[in-house]
């Protein structure tokens, strides 16, 4: 690759992070590269224009991640500590302390913060890992890639230029259409709405926590309102979301008061989010990263794009730019993460089942109760739902746990003391 040029389309996290792993890899073995990240918004700006919408938690795996690299999260970033998610069933709290202190998560705006700020300007993450590729030797272009075409090599155009790649990384996520020209025969990732919303944090709601509601409104999977210094971000999931559903969410949970009757939006938006993988991610010379390929189910998103960029990064520098490297040395991790999905889809059914059955809820919210009595290693149920929250765990790894006999027994305890 000495001398290459790669040209990296998007400068969210799995663009950022394409460019620091491709960077490290060469500096490490003497090759010469030129990085361009074509990336147009401007991350310090506040509201959706400055942002690539999430709810910006950043899971321990993630923080890993970061250390590996040599990148430390600056103190004015880290929006919240987050220690506890607190759980609201049917006007009952369960809360779930973080299991161990090597698991930490933080929150994070992903760009300037809110639409509509409130004293002092929110530091962006993603701003500080584009500023972090380009001091490690990375371009950012700024500008939008209308175009990528074929001719003997791939040709990135904008509006004004374009340029010859030894190697497109397309790093566009879920929420642009890929400017990839269908000679690439790349077909993007199947998406479910999400809608966000960003209002002040009362003086009395925890500045650690993490709150999650089920239910109600209908269609709703789930709802966090995750804390972010003086603000609270509100993240829904769910079936036909729209900005509104941000409102009748906060009425129909009864949570008017809490947050201060009527509490005013600061921003707002209805991003998409991957749930299946990418058909066609790689080919020769392009390779896809972070959401454009594949995506942890429902969680720790910009750690998949870490790992998918390390992974694809690797391949590039180790076997070639080649449709066969990136089979050999790439494909495996992302059929990986989609298998683990698989395990992701069936404990999120068994939640929904333990949601409808009211005896099922009852055994669950006892069991709940009585591990938190017991020391932290004992606790399997407060292990399976934080990893299931925060993606710090391969849903695998939580399935089998769910099945096992530890967690039946407890469960089972939990339902003979409900009855
Ligand atoms: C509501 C919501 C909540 C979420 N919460 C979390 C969470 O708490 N924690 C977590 O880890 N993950 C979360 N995720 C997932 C996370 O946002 C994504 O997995 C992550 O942003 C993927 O990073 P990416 O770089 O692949 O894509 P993106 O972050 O979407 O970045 C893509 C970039 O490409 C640029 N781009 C697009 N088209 C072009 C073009 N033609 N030319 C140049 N640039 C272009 C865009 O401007 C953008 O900057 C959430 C997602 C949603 C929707």
């Amino acid at each position: 690759m000495d001398g290459a040029r790669v040209c990296i389309v998007g400068g969210g996290p799995a663009g950022s992070f394409a460019a620091l792993h491709l960077l490290r890899l060469a500096k490490e073995r003497g090759v010469q590269l030129e990085v361009l990240i074509f990336e147009p918004r401007d991350f310090s700006r506040p509201g959706p224009g400055g942002c690539n919408r999430c709810a910006g938690i950043l899971s321990s795996r993630l923080l890993r991640g970061l250390d590996s690299l040599g990148l430390s999260l600056p103190k004015e970033a880290i929006q919240a500590e987050l220690h506890a998610y607190a759980v609201y069933l049917d006007g009952q709290v369960v809360r779930i302390e973080r299991p161990d202190p090597a698991r930490r998560i933080v929150s994070v705006y992903r760009g300037g913060g809110p639409r509509l700020q409130v004293g002092e300007p929110v530091s962006s993450f993603d701003d500080f890992l584009l500023a972090q590729a380009c001091a490690h030797g990375a371009q950012h272009i700024h500008a939008r890639v209308h175009h990528v075409e074929w001719a003997d090599r791939p040709v990135v155009l904008t509006a004004h230029e374009h340029y010859d790649a030894d190697l497109v990384v397309l790093a566009t996520g879920v929420n642009s259409r890929a400017p990839l020209s269908p000679a690439f025969g790349y077909r993007p990732p199947k998406t479910e709405s999400m809608a966000q919303d960003e209002i002040m944090r009362p003086a009395s709601w925890p500045a650690d926590q993490v709150s999650v509601f089920f239910r109600k409104p209908p269609g709703l999977t789930f709802g966090a309102l995750i804390a972010k210094g003086r603000y609270l971000s509100i993240s829904l999931l769910g079936r036909g979301l729209t900005r509104d559903t941000v409102s009748d969410f906060i009425e129909l949970q009864g949570l008017d008061s809490a947050l201060g009757s009527g509490p005013t939006s600061l921003c707002g938006c209805t991003p998409r989010i991957a749930v299946r993988p990418a058909q066609k991610y790689y080919g020769n010379r392009w390779v896809a990263v972070g959401d454009a390929a594949v995506t942890r189910l429902y969680k720790d998103g910009i750690g998949s794009a870490f790992y998918t960029a390390q992974s694809a990064m690797q391949a590039a520098v180790q076997q070639g730019v080649s449709q066969r490297a990136f089979q050999d040395a790439y494909a495996a991790h992302c059929r990986h993460v989609a298998r683990d999905n698989l395990y992701g889809r069936m404990l999120f059914r068994v939640w929904s089942r333990v949601l409808g059955s009211p005896t099922l809820l009852r055994a669950w919210t006892g069991t709940m109760r009585s591990e938190a009595s017991r020391p932290a290693g004992q606790r399997v149920h407060h292990r399976i739902l934080w990893g299931m929250f925060t993606g710090d765990e391969l849903y695998r790894q939580l399935f089998w746990l769910a099945v096992g006999p530890g967690s039946l027994g407890s469960l089972a305890r939990g339902w003979w003391n409900a009855r």
